[in-house]
This record gives C-alpha cells, structure tokens and sequence, in this order.
C-alpha cells in the first residue's frame, strides 16, 4: 500500500490515534488527536506513522530510545496532562455507556514516572550469535534489547545486564522458543522498596542447571545487594512465564516489604502490585471510603495475599478475604499471622461460590477483581444483600461500570482515579457504592 495522508479524529482504549479512510475508523499508535501524518501498512496489515506534518501540542520526545518497538509503554509520546486527560476520558466514557455517575472527585498522579515498577521480567534469546534480552515487541514474541528501562530500577536494569554477561562468560545457552533448546528463558526480579530485598529468580527449561552454583556466586559477586535467589523450572511450550517448580539456589526464597505499615511474604509467584508508592495511596482511598468505625464485618473479594484486608483489619470488628489461587490464601494467613492480625481469616474459594453459600452478613464488601470484573451472579447476590457500603477497586473501569451497572440497590457516592502505571494506558479506578434507601 502507498502512504496515505490522514488527520487524527481521537484516540481509542488503547491510547492510538484514530482516523478515517472512506468511510472506515482505523487506528495507528504514536498518533495524536488533530495531527496530519502520512501511514502505511506493515506487513501485518497494522497501520503505522511513517511521518507527522502538523505536531500536536501534546506531543513530546519520548524519555526511552525503544519506546516505537518496545510494548511495555503506551502514552510517553504524549505530555503527562495528556496522559492524565486520555485516562480520564477513558473513565468517564466507561461510565457514560452504561448512563452512571460520571463525576471524578479525585485524580492520584504519580510523582514518580521513572522506576516505579518492584517488578521486572525479562526474556533472553540468541540472536545473530549473541544473547539478547529485553520486553517483546507488541503482540510478538520478537524480543526488543533492553537498553534501560525507564521505569523499572536501575538496581533491576543492572542485574538483567549482569545475568547476560554471565551467561556469555560461563557459555550457558538462552532458550530457544521454536526449538525447545537452551536454558535460561527469563528472569524476573523482586524488589522491595522499602526492606530494599532483592529476590531474583531464573527461569530454566530444565531443571538441570550445569554450573548452578557458580553462576550464583558470580550474580552474588556482581550484584551484592541480592538477597535471594531461586530457579524455577518451566518446561512447557507456553507463554507463561513461570513453572510450578522451584529451587531455592541462595537466600531465603522470598523477599519480605511493608506496605501501609504492614510486612508481606512476597515470593516470585505472589501476586504484590507493582507500584509501591501509588498503591499506599490507592489502599488510603479505599480506608476512606470504607469509612470504617471498628464495628463493621468486611468482606474483602478477591484478595489476593490479603494486603488490603490487612490494612482494614485495625478499624474492623472482623475481616475475611475470599481469593480463588491457593497459595495466595497460604500467604495471605501466614502474613496475618507474622502481623499478628487476629480478627482476620481468609477463605480459599470462588468469589462467586462463596458469596453464594455465604450465611455471613457483611457491613462493607471492598472488591477487587481481575480485569474481566465480576459475575453477574455474583453481583446479584450482593445486590440482595443489603451491605451497606462497596468500594469496588478495579484496573479496567469498563468493566467496573458494566459491574455497578447491575447493582441497581446501590448508587455511587465518589470516585477517585489512582495512576499506578505512568506511560501506559491503564488506570485503577476507586468508586464508592452506597445502599440506596
Ligand atoms: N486485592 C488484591 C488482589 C487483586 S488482583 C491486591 O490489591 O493486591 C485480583 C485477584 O482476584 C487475584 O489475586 C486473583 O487470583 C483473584 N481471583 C481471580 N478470579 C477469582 C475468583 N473467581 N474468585 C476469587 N478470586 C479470584
């Protein structure tokens, strides 16, 4: 296809530039609203910018040298108002389809956009007789090599570097996707903020590991400040990135952080949110909006390793945690009992399931599902159960809205929008939910 001039009509979800050919809305990333650029077809068929003729005034350079190529990112073209706008917009075009309240009372920015991220996951692969390893392009498993990444840390971006040069000084092999050959598939690093423990774990394509433990003594010797690291085997031809099995190779398995004053077991498995800083803030509007007096029972739905719950319990009369991943619940009561969080108990069940079976009464229900929200069973569960209060934390407002939607004995009270991921299009949404009288 020969280049095309188009003008840019509005973004879409997913922070891409729209615009028309005949009658037909295409997209295109790195394309801002009002500007004029001429696109072309890949070999994909996906549209693409190949030049801007009229910049818009939102548009910025972005801060990283791979931002075209990398998928990680999605908005650091734009500046961070319109990054800001675009999630609001995005929130309250969520809420408008499904003709609920709209009114945002509180947008949480993060101070930080650089290396906010505790988290870091890394593929390694041989290209042209040398180790690359970096984040994969968009919808590929193309791997782009990581020059530093922005917004994980510099401790992080050094130790996948260092896990490369060891690699090619002791000659061990990256794995190889097509031909199931090579060991190391990934690593992924833990990092606490606050307790600064480092958990590094190798993903290995089997658990046979030849010169396991120099490999760990020359990590130890390059990077000091790790302080524990574990193998986890995964042999399967799959895109998940971890095996069932692990090794602890040095330390103690784990890392432990404090989140809201309270410490967390925090595993390569657990699930812990990514940006510390702006969950604290995230679990204080949810304080908030529980508004909690010390004599209320809470549910908190879809707990995860109970951080939420646990940050509730002292204003409290009870709490219980519903979670459907076992080991997040063994977490989840082993972190209760090393806080010494006693009116706390958690159950390890289908959210929907339990509340279904549920004789408990509760006076507040904080829920917290994953993206594709809630069921509608139970939503009309709890629609019938005249709790008094819901706080409904979500990270995709669309199906937030499709949930409160059917909650028709409850009207919204607030909403507060918390940016934990800068640079990209997500956003994590608060609403507070009351009884309708
Ligand atoms: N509230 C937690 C975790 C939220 S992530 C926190 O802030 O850290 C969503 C959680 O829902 C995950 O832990 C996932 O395992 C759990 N989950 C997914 N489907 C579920 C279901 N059907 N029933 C119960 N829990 C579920």
């Amino acid at each position: 296809m020969a280049k095309i001039e188009v003008k840019c009509i509005g973004l879409n979800d997913f922070g891409q530039g729209t615009f028309k050919i005949g009658k037909e809305l295409k997209c295109a990333s790195n394309l801002l609203p009002k500007e004029v650029a001429n696109v072309d077809k890949d070999k994909n068929g996906k549209f693409y910018v190949s030049s801007i003729l009229k910049l818009s005034n939102d548009r910025v350079k972005p801060s990283c040298d791979i931002y075209n190529k990398c998928g990680g990112c999605h908005l650091l073209h734009m500046n961070q108002e319109a990054q800001i706008q675009f999630k609001k917009d995005y929130v309250y075009n969520a809420f408008k389809e499904y003709n609920l309240n709209t009114k945002l009372d509180n947008f949480i920015a993060s101070k930080n956009p650089y290396g906010y991220r505790n988290k870091m996951q890394v593929a390694y692969a041989f290209k042209d007789g040398k180790i690359v390893y970096g984040f994969y392009e968009e919808d590929s498993h193309k791997i782009i090599q990581l020059q530093n990444c922005l917004v994980q840390t510099k401790t992080q971006n050094e130790i996948v570097k260092q896990v490369a040069t060891i690699m090619k000084e002791m000659r061990i092999q990256p794995y190889n996707e097509d031909k199931r050959v090579g060991l190391v598939r990934f690593i992924m690093i833990r990092e606490g903020f606050v307790s600064k423990e480092i958990l590094v774990t190798i993903v290995t394509n089997s658990e046979i590991f030849p010169g396991r433990s120099e490999f760990v003594k020359r990590l130890r010797a390059k990077c000091p400040y790790i302080t524990s690291i574990v193998q986890n085997i995964n042999k399967r031809k799959t895109s998940i990135i971890l095996g069932d099995e692990e090794r602890v190779l040095f330390g103690p398995g784990y890392i432990v952080d404090t989140l809201s004053g309270i410490n967390f077991k925090i595993s390569s498995k657990t699930f812990y949110q990514i940006n510390h800083e702006q969950t604290e803030k995230l679990y204080s509007v949810v304080k908030e909006y529980a508004n909690l007096t010390g004599d209320e029972t809470v549910l908190d739905a879809y707990c995860g390793v109970g951080t939420i719950g646990m940050t509730l319990a002292s204003s409290s009369k009870k709490v219980i945690g519903v979670e459907s991943n076992k080991q997040s619940v063994i977490n989840a009561r082993m972190n209760a009992s090393e806080n010494k969080i006693k009116n706390i108990s958690f159950v390890c069940d289908d959210a929907t399931e339990y509340i279904q079976k549920t004789a408990d009464s509760f006076d507040v229900l904080i829920m917290d599902p994953p993206r594709s929200g809630s069921t509608d069973k139970f939503l009309s569960t709890i629609n019938n159960k005249k709790i008094k209060r819901i706080v409904y934390v979500s990270c995709d407002a669309k199906t937030q809205a499709r949930d409160i939607s059917k909650l028709t004995n409850y009207k919204i009270m607030n909403k507060t929008l918390v940016d934990m991921f800068v640079g990209t299009y997500h956003i994590e949404s608060v609403v507070l939910l009351s009884l309708k009288n």
